[in-house]
C-alpha cells in the first residue's frame, strides 16, 4: 500500500501528520511512504529527514495519487482548502485525519460522495487499548499546557509567590473550568508555575484528579448526579441548570487573576460558563483563556481566535493551540495516527473489519455512504436500514 502524507492547508497549520521517526516502522511493514515535499518544514521536520527515514518525497499531485492519505486536518476540520482537496479524491481512496465530522456532517457527505473511505480521528473510542491513537487527548494535553503560559506572559503580575528584599508578592489566583485532559494539564502547568489553583466541572468523578494535582477543587450547590456519560463525557445539562451555574461561578471568577476555560460536550456549541457580567467584576489586567473558543466559546466575551480587551480583562480566544507548539504536537499526532493506521493495515485494510470497535466508530464514509450512526445522525440522515428500505419501497 502507498501511504501519503499531505502537506497541510488549513491557514496557519503548521503541523505535520507523520514525523520521519514514525516513517520507518511502516517501511518495515511494507507500506510505501510518500510525503509531500515542504509537508513537515513548519514544524522542523526537513525533507531530507523524511528521505533519510524511507520516505519518498513527491509534488501534491504524487500525495494525492497515493492510496491512504494522512493528513492533520481534512474535510469539517480542513477549511476552506477543503474544497480544493476534495476535488482531487478518487473513488475507494482511504484518508485519515482529524475531521470534525459532528460539527462538520455536510463536508462527510461531500467525501461520501467522492467515494472515498474516510475515518475520522476525533471519533477514536476512549478505551484503553485506544490510548495510544487518541488524537484529542495529545492535541489537548498540549492545549492547556500552552494556555496557562499565554495567560501567565499576558498577566502584568507574577503567577508564584515571591519573598523578596523588597516585599512580599502574593501568588496569583488561577481558576480553570472543565477538567478534562486539557483543564487537568492547565491545572498541572499552573501548579508548576507557584499559582494558587482551583478548578471546577460538572462531573464530580473528576475531584479527586484535580485535588490529586494539589489543586482545590470547586463545589457548587447543583445537582450533578447526571452530568456524565457512560463514555466519561460531559452530559449536555437543562438551562436553568447553567443560568445558576454561571451565577455561581461569577463570584469565584470576580476574585481570580486568571481564568482557563475548557469545557466542552461533545458535538454541541461549547456552555457559557463566563458571563459579561463576571468579566465586568474581574479586576484590570487578569486574563481569560478561553480554549473552547473553536466551539463558540465559555466566555460571552470571547472572540474566536481574536484578543480582546473588555474593561481591563485580557480575554483570549486561541482557536488552533496544538499549532503553536509543532514540534512536539506532530510528533505525537504522527504517533497516534501510526498507531492508528498500523492497527487497520494489521485488521487487513484496504479490507474493513466492523465487528473491530476502533475501526467501525471511526469509520465516517465508504461506497458513497455516510455509514457511521452518529454522523448519520448529525447529516439529519436516516439510519442506514432505514434508507436501503425507503430506497426498496
Ligand atoms: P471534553 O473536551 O469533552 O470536555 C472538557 C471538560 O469540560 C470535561 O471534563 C467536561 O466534564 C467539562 N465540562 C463540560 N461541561 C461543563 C460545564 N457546564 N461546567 C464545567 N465543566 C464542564 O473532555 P475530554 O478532555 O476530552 O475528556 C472527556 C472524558 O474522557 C474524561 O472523563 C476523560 O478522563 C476521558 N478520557 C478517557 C480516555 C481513555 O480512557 N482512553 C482518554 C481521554 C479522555
Amino acid at each position: 500500500m502507498k501511504v501519503a502524507v499531505v502537506k497541510e492547508s488549513y491557514p496557519e497549520e503548521r503541523r505535520v501528520a507523520l514525523v520521519p521517526a514514525a516513517i520507518k516502522p511502516l517501511v518495515n511493514k511494507g507500506v510505501e511512504v510518500v510525503v509531500e515535499s515542504g509537508a513537515g518544514a513548519a514544524a522542523g521536520f526537513a525533507d531530507d529527514a523524511y528521505r533519510e527515514a524511507g520516505a519518498t518525497i513527491g509534488t501534491r499531485n504524487d500525495a494525492f495519487a497515493a492510496d491512504c492519505l494522512l493528513a492533520v486536518r481534512t474535510c469539517g476540520a480542513g477549511g476552506e482548502g477543503w474544497a480544493g482537496d476534495c476535488c482531487r479524491l478518487r473513488e475507494g481512496q482511504i484518508l485519515i485525519g482529524s475531521a470534525d465530522p459532528l460539527s462538520h456532517p455536510a463536508a462527510c457527505r461531500e467525501a461520501a460522495d467522492r467515494g472515498v473511505t474516510l475515518f475520522a480521528l476525533e471519533l477514536v473510542p476512549r478505551i484503553t487499548r485506544a490510548q495510544s491513537m487518541d488524537v484529542l487527548s495529545s492535541m489537548a494535553n498540549i492545549a492547556g499546557y500552552r494556555a496557562v503560559l499565554l495567560a501567565a506572559t499576558a498577566l502584568p503580575r507574577v503567577v508564584p509567590m515571591m519573598t523578596t528584599a523588597a516585599g512580599t508578592i502574593t501568588a496569583a489566583k488561577v481558576l480553570i473550568l472543565g477538567a478534562g485532559v486539557a483543564g487537568l494539564q492547565a491545572i498541572a502547568t499552573a501548579k508548576r508555575l507557584g499559582g494558587q489553583v482551583q478548578a471546577y466541572d460538572v462531573r464530580p468523578a473528576v475531584k479527586e484528579q484535580v485535588q490529586s494535582l494539589g489543586a482545590k477543587f470547586v463545589e457548587l450547590d447543583l445537582d450533578t448526579g447526571s452530568s456524565e456519560t457512560t463514555g466519561g463525557y460531559a452530559k449536555a445539562m437543562g438551562e436553568d441548570f447553567y443560568a445558576r451555574q454561571r451565577e455561581q461561578l461569577g463570584r469565584i471568577i470576580a476574585e481570580c487573576d486568571i481564568v482557563v476555560s475548557t469545557a466542552a460536550i461533545p458535538g454541541r456549541a461549547a456552555p457559557i460558563l463566563v458571563t459579561h457580567d463576571a468579566v465586568s467584576k474581574m479586576r484590570p489586567g487578569s486574563v481569560i483563556v478561553d480554549l473552547a473558543a473553536e466551539r463558540g466559546g465559555n466566555c460571552e466575551a470571547t472572540v474566536p481566535g481574536e484578543t480582546v480587551v473588555v474593561n481591563g480583562v485580557t480575554v483570549m480566544g486561541p482557536t488552533n493551540l496544538a499549532s503553536d507548539v509543532p514540534f512536539h504536537t506532530s510528533q505525537l499526532y504522527a504517533r497516534n495516527v501510526s498507531t492508528y493506521l498500523m492497527h487497520l493495515l494489521d485488521l487487513g485494510l484496504p479490507e474493513l473489519s466492523l465487528e473491530d470497535e476502533i475501526c467501525r466508530d471511526t469509520l465516517v464514509a465508504r461506497g458513497g455512504e455516510i455509514v457511521n450512526p452518529r454522523i448519520r445522525e448529525a447529516a439529519g440522515l436516516p439510519p442506514l436500514e432505514a434508507a436501503a428500505t425507503d430506497t426498496a419501497s
